[in-house]
């Protein structure tokens, strides 16, 4: 059987693709994710609608190199859903000035004014009202009331403001910078993956096909076109056939795909033994992540606290000294029971409260490469965070402020300890940068390794309509076609251009 549509990647943007494409009942769609699918929210596993998981059996389990000397676990999911189902929920939009960036590097079409009305499709905003904002989209978004707030998150605010942030009541305002409560995809408890908010809605149809646990190795390419995948499943290498072949794998796995069809660096690929369909030095280059640093402490006896009511506030803010809008974020962690963060990765104390800053608009960037043919073989993972010394001023900068919130305003008297920062180390410049290179971690928003661009830029992988250059039929839909990183967490953008592509697919061969 041939489809209309064969999508590789259950996530953020290939759920959204899949059932907006479907849809049409004419057109044929199959999805595959390599990963599980729970088809109703009642037998999904219970972490999977609630914390952020980064580790277990959803996660893909990979290392990247965070910098030269510091090995990171850098969590992937690995579920329907893929990023949208284990991630922490904040539910963010890039900034205008992320978009219009896009469009004056040659891809027009991705304004913020051509993108703006797909961020309002997808979204059921149950709070902010107006002209930036939809309702009875497939992702429920809210935002906790100040009387639900907990005492930590209270005192950050509290915090915030009396060093001088502004309260923010919507952060997904254009104009909005300071603290307030992140907006955040979750309902009733319950995080509205792409799964839950646009797959369970569309699996009555006939025309879409859900196949999980499927390991896509390969695109099968003929006289430059694309023709279905290599695929494997229970152990069996088979083949499918597609009119048209689309690449939503995510920012990590997308390239690697690209690379094992023959689409790549033609020397990385003949090192491997992979004849080159079409040499795109890009693939894998301008690998873009936010990093960001802990400081914690732990709270004093007594503190009211409830495990289920993760990250509800936040600061956007500029760095001093930068004129890149809200080019850092703050969070506030507390962590109280271990067991109630399944799989988290990070070794943090318990009871703990960390403050967390985290860079937006990173100048540094990575590499992806292919370690080897075998698709059961890893990629190298090579961040490269903090390599541009003005990445490093920001972070020192968040470093200093978040020291600041835990020691002047309302939180402190809150702290009791703290676990991994001194007076000391905050004040010397040299000391204050090896913490920072020691401790850096992800916040887990790899984009940018196939990345869209005009003929005119020779490391574009795909052109601004997401179809990659000389091979027809073929696309990459993620995080992968961003030409730059947004100044926010990227589940939001993702599923937006999943949206935004899915409108061009409708309506062409
Ligand atoms: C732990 C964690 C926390 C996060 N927290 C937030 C947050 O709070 N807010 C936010 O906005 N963003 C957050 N993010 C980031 C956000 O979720 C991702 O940017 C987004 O989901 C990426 O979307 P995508 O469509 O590019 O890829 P993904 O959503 O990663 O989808 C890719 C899918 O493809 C599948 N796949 C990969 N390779 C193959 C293959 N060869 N064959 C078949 N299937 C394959 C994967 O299993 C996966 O399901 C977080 C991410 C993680 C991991």
């Amino acid at each position: 059987m041939e489809y209309d549509d064969i999508i590789v990647g259950a996530g953020s943007a290939g759920a959204a693709l899949a059932a907006r494409l479907s849809e049409d009942p004419d057109r044929n769609v199959l999805l595959l994710e390599a990963g599980p699918d729970y088809s109703v929210v009642e037998q999904t596993p219970a972490d999977l609608l609630t914390t952020w998981i980064s580790a277990g059996p959803h996660d893909w389990g990979l290392t990247a190199q965070a910098t030269p000397t510091r090995e990171i676990p850098y969590p992937r999911g690995k579920v329907t859903g893929g990023g949208s189902a284990v991630n922490g929920h904040i539910a963010l939009r890039g900034t205008p000035g992320d978009f219009d960036e896009w469009a004056a590097l040659g891809n027009h079409e991705w304004s913020f004014e051509k993108v703006l009305p797909f961020h309002r499709k997808l979204e059921d905003d149950r709070d902010a009202r107006g002209d930036f904002h939809g309702v009875g989209g497939p992702i429920w978004i809210e935002r906790p009331p100040p009387e639900n707030w907990q005492t930590l998150n209270r005192a950050f605010f509290d915090a915030a403001r009396a060093l001088g942030y502004a309260e923010v009541s919507d952060h997904n305002d254009p104009q909005s910078t300071g603290v307030g409560p992140w907006p955040r995809n979750r309902r009733g408890g319950v995080r509205i993956s792409t799964a839950i908010g646009y797959l369970a809605p569309a699996r009555h149809r006939m025309n879409l096909t859900i196949r999980a646990g499927v390991h896509a190795h390969r695109v099968i390419i003929e006289n430059g076109r694309a023709l279905g995948l290599e695929i494997e499943c229970a152990g069996a290498t088979q083949q499918v056939r597609g009119r048209r072949v689309t690449l939503s794998a995510g920012a990590i796995h997308s390239p690697a795909l690209l690379m094992r069809s023959g689409i790549g660096p033609r020397d990385e690929l003949a090192a491997l033994g992979i004849k080159c369909q079409v040499n795109s030095p890009g693939v894998g280059r301008n690998l873009i992540d936010h990093p960001m640093v802990f400081l914690v402490a732990t709270p004093i006896a007594g503190i009211p606290h409830d495990p289920q009511v993760t990250n509800p506030i936040g600061i956007r803010y500029t760095a001093a000294g930068s004129d890149e809008f809200n080019d850092m974020q703050m969070y506030i962690l507390e962590l109280f029971d271990a067991n109630l963060s399944p799989g988290l990765a990070l070794d943090l104390p318990v009871p703990s409260v960390s403050l967390v800053p985290g860079l937006q608009r990173p100048r540094s960037r990575g590499r992806l490469r292919l370690r080897s043919a075998n698709p059961d073989v890893p990629p190298v993972i090579d961040l490269n965070y903090l390599a541009d010394p003005e990445d490093m001023r920001r972070m020192a900068d968040g470093v200093r402020i978040a020291w600041r919130l835990m020691h002047e305003g309302p939180l402190a008297p809150m702290l009791k300890e703290f676990v991994n920062m001194t007076a000391e180390v905050v004040n010397t410049k040299a000391a204050l940068e090896t913490f920072i290179r020691e401790n850096c971690t992800t916040i887990f928003h790899p984009v940018g390794t196939a990345k869209m661009g005009p003929d005119s830029d020779p490391m574009a992988v795909v052109d601004q309509y997401c179809r990659v250059r000389g091979v027809e039929g073929l696309r990459v839909v993620d995080a992968s076609i961003m030409p730059n990183i947004v100044r926010a967490n990227t589940n939001l953008t993702c599923i937006m251009i999943g949206e935004r592509v899915a409108d061009w697919m409708r309506n062409s061969d």
